[in-house]
């Protein structure tokens, strides 16, 4: 089965594995995990941050960042599909009680316009004040669009003149970087937390990390014991992240480029499924209401040919390319989704 449902599905390598089983561990509560010290150190380094946080799910990265930025009862603002609002089980809300509100980006690119019309400075006792503007980088329900380094920054002035925080939800921020050729640190600098994925395109089993300044890693950290998020020999799987970000941060372009692969080979033999302009990462998005098929029905003929793919809504399929996916598993995807959609639309 070639699986592009997600780029989560990938699973750690025999290297990987020797790496976890050697990692030097201790209880990292106590802050005496040297291995998931040195992540930390890594991350937030690479990131240009102060420190970081190693967590057990971006879920959780997200949910710290933007928690230790706002206070119960104020808002976030994300675009309206961000995963922070979506597809993190209402966590924000239902434990940190953050409020929120969304702008719409129908194509998932970043206007910094959008967001910022949204920004609310609290006036009287009633009404919500804005804490933090989260970006989604790359926004995965939007397509896999990288956000545009200027109108991050143009965002960044704007909030940051309001007393607005940036959070990113990098969970792909490798992805974009790999396309952009711009550096985590770039990226890093215009926002202040990031939540990074180790467990998607670079392929650990487990982690996500948090960067911030020492005072918002410090109040997360608090949080994450409060949610039951503290870990104890996680050296073992901070391991795994450390041996990602060596062996499988700059193969990431890979990724990109077999999805670019597959966008351009449907976009030629079934028109209108998809815009090779809009695939700049490792996502594409098949949106099947021009021809008249059900998203369930794609997904049950490509697994009859061997490809694993994610119906999103009823006229849209997610595919992902991920670190287990080769060129030639992406051309045969390729193949298996044009022969699907040209006998589905028959
Ligand atoms: C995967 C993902 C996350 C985190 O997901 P977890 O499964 O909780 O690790 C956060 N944001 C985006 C955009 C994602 O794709």
């Amino acid at each position: 089965m070639i699986d592009l449902r997600s780029d989560t599905v990938t699973r750690p390598s025999e290297a990987m594995r020797e790496a976890m089983a050697r990692a030097e561990v201790g209880d990292d509560v106590y802050g005496e995990d040297p291995t998931v010290n040195r992540l930390e150190t890594v991350v937030a380094d690479m990131l240009g941050h102060e420190a970081g946080l190693f967590c057990p799910s971006g879920s959780m990265t997200n949910m710290l960042g933007i928690a230790a930025q706002v206070p119960r009862g104020w808002e976030v603002l994300a675009e309206s599909r961000a995963h922070i609002l979506r597809a993190e089980g209402g966590g924000h809300a239902a434990l940190a009680g953050v409020t929120s509100r969304t702008w719409v980006s129908p194509d998932g690119t970043l206007r910094a316009d959008d967001a910022l019309a949204l920004v609310s400075r609290p006036r009287g006792y009633h009404q919500v004040g804005t804490a933090v503007v989260s970006v989604e980088n790359t926004h995965n329900f939007g397509g896999g669009r990288i956000a545009d380094i200027e109108e991050l920054r143009r965002l960044r002035s704007a909030t940051s003149e309001a007393g607005v925080a940036i959070h990113v939800d990098g969970a792909r921020l490798p992805n974009a970087s790999a396309a952009t050729r711009i550096s985590l640190a770039e990226y890093g600098g215009l926002a202040d937390s990031v939540s990074v994925c180790l467990s998607k395109g670079l392929g650990a089993p487990v982690g996500s990390v948090l960067v911030g300044s020492s005072a918002v890693i410090a109040q997360a950290r608090t949080l994450r014991k409060r949610y039951g998020g503290g870990m104890r020999q996680a050296g073992i799987l901070a391991a795994a992240g450390l041996y990602a970000l060596e062996h499988n941060l700059e193969r990431l372009s890979d990724d990109n480029a077999h999805a670019a692969l597959i966008a351009r080979a449907v976009a030629t033999a079934v028109p209108g499924v998809v815009d090779p302009a809009t695939v700049e990462t490792n996502i594409v998005f098949l949106e099947l209401a021009g021809l008249g098929i059900d998203a369930e029905d794609l997904v049950t003929r490509l697994a009859a040919d061997g490809v694993a793919a994610s119906a999103l809504s009823e006229d849209s399929v997610r595919l992902v390319t991920h670190l287990d996916v080769s060129r030639a598993d992406a051309e045969t995807a390729a193949e298996a989704v044009v022969d699907s959609l040209q006998d589905l639309a028959d």
